[in-house]
């Protein structure tokens, strides 16, 4: 029978009411391994009153101290890195290594939490009148809820939680429904670091629990990840509900190779970038635009490179990867996906390298798109606009940088660009024209660590304040402003 998933509420798993569920896959396997219920609005509440009471004393815990929580859970996420990391696999189908990379990623988030006590740190001056110092003090919001998607089970709650515990709010996780266990195994190792009971909470659903969390009048904040339509829906309804509101969004990411680049090095950046799991990823690059006379050369050696692609199931066990690219998330990812290559012919794109047919390492009932790529792919198809969220690679060509730039800027969306060149004013030419908030130059997946913020522009990002870095610690905090004025004894002021 599959397991029906808990919530985690006050510390405790929490059986769940619910009257629908979403079934957890082994997309490897094509088997459901759990249900993950679809939450009502009582156990919402539920959840947001016990956030709500456990606030009070965890804001008032000092900051090193709720730092030294972090600390330790850091330190448990080491210990079960290969527990964790085998989860991912399971419920998400990566290989090991890329499960290993959303782990670690993960866990700089949470070394990044650990300096909650300098990043928290305010401002003073002393004197801004005669008898009068000022100073700013961060403090914490209150309840957070963190919404999060299903490509990275582990590093995207963990994009969140982290900072907004060690700055003192407490805290409502609703996880994709899709990779639900991950999650809650966090849960319980944030509980044996000695995290207070109700400052971490996890409460499985869908649309109708999100909505109940988005309007409820107790929640601060709301911290999403996901596609643009539900980003812009969350953002929409949280600031009308008064809440403060950071939603990151889909994405089309150009690469652009110049005729001088370093033709090896660039295919193992775009093969890595396009199909890297399996294509789901904000940050996946999934059009890539050939300058001049790289056309030919580029998808000559790109088709050569995805051909030699092993893909197959990924969960074998704990055994060294024997596969380069695992399944996508479930039927339903599968069949767009596919669909997407039917939509790419129809359109008159050149299919270079078909993933249909590609051959498994292994029979498996599991949900498989082989790299696939469109050669001659024209910027009016929507294989070069939408967000297939798959294997898919689009190639355009064009004569020269300055077109290649508009072609990028073309898109509506604004998470990342890449260029492949040895030109370095071509490289800061494109650097400084593509409107985008992460920039690669010879980097395929310009995805930045813990301590810069997560940068999306245009319609990848919706709010003021991104999550990871500086940012993420000011979004979980508001300033204070305090004037205090204290007389020389032996003086006297008057007035102001
Ligand atoms: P999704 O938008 O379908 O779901 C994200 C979350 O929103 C889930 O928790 C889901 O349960 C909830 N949700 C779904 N529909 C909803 C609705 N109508 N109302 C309220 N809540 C709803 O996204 P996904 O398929 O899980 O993840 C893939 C998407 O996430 C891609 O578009 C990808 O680009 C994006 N993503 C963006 C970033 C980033 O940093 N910009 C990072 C990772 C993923």
């Amino acid at each position: 029978m599959d397991t029906i998933c808990n919530n985690y509420i006050g510390g405790d798993p929490v059986s769940a009411k619910a009257a629908q569920f979403t079934p957890v896959y082994n997309p490897s396997r094509g088997e459901v391994i759990a249900q993950a219920p679809d939450s009502d609005a009582r156990t919402v509440d539920q959840a947001v009153q016990v956030a709500k009471q456990a606030f009070p004393a965890w804001a008032d815990t000092p900051a090193v101290e709720r730092a030294r929580v972090m600390f330790r859970f850091a330190h448990l996420l080491e210990e079960r890195f290969d527990e964790l990391a085998r989860m991912v696999t399971r419920e998400h189908g990566k290989t090991h290594e890329e499960a290993n990379g959303d782990v670690r990623r993960g866990i700089e988030m949470v070394e990044l939490a650990c300096h909650a006590p300098t990043m928290l740190m305010g401002q003073t001056l002393d004197n801004v009148a005669r008898g009068i110092d000022g100073r700013v003090e961060r403090h914490p919001l209150g309840v957070c809820v963190g919404i999060t998607p299903f490509n990275f089970p582990a590093m995207v709650p963990l994009w969140m939680f982290p900072i907004a515990i060690a700055c003192g709010n407490t805290f409502i996780l609703k996880p994709s429904p899709k990779v639900p266990l991950t999650p809650m195994r966090m849960a319980e190792l944030l509980t044996e670091a000695g995290l207070p009971k109700g400052v971490f909470n996890v409460v499985h659903g869908g649309s109708e629990t999100v909505d109940a969390l988005l309007t409820h009048p107790d929640v601060a904040a709301i911290s999403f990840v996901g596609s643009t339509k539900v980003a812009k829906h969350i953002y929409e309804t949280g600031a009308a509900h008064g809440k403060r509101v950071q939603a990151a969004g889909g994405a089309k990411n150009y690469m652009l190779v110049m005729p001088d680049a370093d033709l090896d090095a660039a295919t193992s950046q775009i093969i890595g970038a396009a199909f890297g799991c399996s294509g789901q990823r904000c940050m996946a690059g999934s059009v890539a635009v050939a300058v001049g006379k790289a056309g030919d050369p580029l998808v000559e050696s790109l088709d050569a490179a995805a051909r030699k692609m092993r893909v197959g199931p990924t969960d074998n066990g704990g055994a060294p990867n024997t596969v380069d690219m695992g399944p996508v998330i479930d039927p339903m990812a599968r069949d767009r996906v596919r669909g997407y290559i039917d939509v790419g012919l129809n359109e008159g794109a050149k299919l270079a390298t078909d993933g249909r047919g590609a051959l498994l390492t292994e029979s498996s009932e599991g949900f498989f798109v082989g790299p696939t790529i469109f050669d001659h792919v024209a910027p009016q198809m929507r294989i070069a606009s939408d967000e297939i969220f798959g294997p898919v690679l689009s190639v355009m060509r064009v004569d020269d940088l300055h077109e290649a730039i508009d072609r990028a800027n073309q898109s509506p969306y604004g998470n990342g660009a890449v260029i492949f060149t040895r030109d370095g004013g071509a490289a800061r030419t494109f650097a400084r024209h593509v409107n985008c908030g992460m920039i690669g130059v010879n980097v395929g997946v310009p995805a930045p660590m813990a301590v810069f913020p997560f940068a999306g522009w245009n319609q990848s990002f919706f709010g003021d304040l991104h999550i990871q870095g500086a940012e993420g610690f000011h979004f979980y905090t508001h300033n204070k402003v305090i004037l205090s004025r204290w007389n020389d004894p032996g003086k006297r002021v008057l007035g102001w």
